[in-house]
């Protein structure tokens, strides 16, 4: 497939701003280019714009080429840029699962694209005819979450592959969750299957919500792409450096998620003991949907106590659901005790 015969016209076209730090490529010690302030440190510079010693780790953690990796001020800078470079406003469409991440349609209606919403199953699983039926020579962009937020549960791969194969557009697999999920990357199928966009974030398992960085690993062409429209300086120098240094804590990073991941047993048993707690949904990653009697009245009685949950209720085939993070022991705990007195 020809990515670039997917691609809006005026992003093809686009010549894209050429910072003081992408004309000069060399080495030197006095850096009068940039109109920087030379008194102050040690940040007054401009950031690396092609955050080239970031992705180099990234790569090398993830198996892939620093050419095949994007960098964003998190996640959703790549899907709503994504949206900007395939989707020609009130003419492309994108088709999403449905529950799924509520930023998918956020972007699409800032960008005004339309986002036609295929329901997954009772079970959150996969329903490919919902898909299909949505899909048309319009349709640009896909976007499949897996492990899914609201749900938690890994999608059908296979499905996917097989959709991916056919599709003549972009599969975005948003691959958030997938470090606490015993399953392998889409990331391996990016040699397999040029159209794939796999998006994965550092606010989840590796802790890092703060510092605002987000991945998107795809083919080199769709990659260029994304770094000709973002912003030049779109990842800060601290957030940067300190990713870099994080990017050190591997071992760490799997020993946490092995403690959120025990909890996440610990707990979903415990909820499905409970007399007002309909069910518990599988999950593959740091957070349970549940089903209840009341949603609205179970998450009222645990603000009033102090705990924020994420009330579901609203959202489609999610009745009366909630959905609860998973903390620390003592935070479970908490919950837990609040919990059994309403059972
Ligand atoms: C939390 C989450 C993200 C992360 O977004 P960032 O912008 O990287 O913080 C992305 N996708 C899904 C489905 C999420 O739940």
């Amino acid at each position: 497939m020809n990515i670039q015969q997917l691609v809006r016209k005026n992003i093809l076209d686009l010549k894209p701003y050429s910072s003081a730090r992408d004309e000069f490529d060399g080495s030197a010690h006095c850096f009068l280019d940039a109109n920087e302030n030379p008194l102050v440190s040690p940040y007054n510079r401009y950031p690396d714009p092609h955050q080239k010693s970031l992705k180099e780790r990234i790569a090398e953690i993830k198996g892939v080429k620093s050419v095949n990796i994007f960098l964003g001020n998190g996640s959703d800078e790549a899907i709503d840029l994504l949206v900007a470079i395939f989707c020609e406003p009130q003419t492309d469409n994108i088709v999403s699962i449905v529950p799924s991440y509520g930023m998918y349609k956020v972007v699409a209606d800032c960008r005004n694209v339309e986002l036609r919403g295929a329901m997954l199953n009772e079970d959150f699983s996969l329903n490919m005819s919902n898909i299909e039926r949505l899909v048309d020579i319009n349709t640009k962009l896909t976007f499949f979450c897996s492990p899914n937020n609201p749900s938690g549960s890994l999608l059908d791969r296979n499905k996917i592959l097989s959709f991916a194969k056919d599709f003549r557009g972009i599969v975005v697999i948003d691959e958030a969750y997938i470090d606490f999920a015993d399953s392998e990357s889409f990331i391996l199928e990016l040699e397999n299957y040029h159209n794939i966009v796999v998006l994965q974030t550092f606010s989840k398992a590796w802790g890092l919500a703060g510092i605002r960085l987000g991945m998107a690993f795809a083919h080199s062409d769709i990659i260029s792409i994304l770094d000709k429209v973002k912003y030049p300086y779109n990842i800060n120098q601290l957030t940067q450096e300190y990713a870099i240094k994080q990017l050190d804590r591997v071992v760490g990073c799997k020993k946490n998620i092995q403690t959120l991941n025990a909890e996440r047993a610990r707990l979903a048993g415990v909820l499905d003991s409970f007399e007002f707690v309909k069910k518990v949904y599988p999950s593959d990653s740091n957070f349970l949907l549940v089903k209840v009697d009341n949603a609205n009245e179970t998450y009222q009685y645990l603000l009033e106590n102090g705990v924020i949950i994420r009330n579901r209720t609203n959202i489609p085939l999610c009745h009366n659901c909630i959905r609860i993070t998973v903390g620390t022991v003592e935070e479970n705990n908490i919950l837990i005790e609040l919990l059994k007195k309403i059972n």
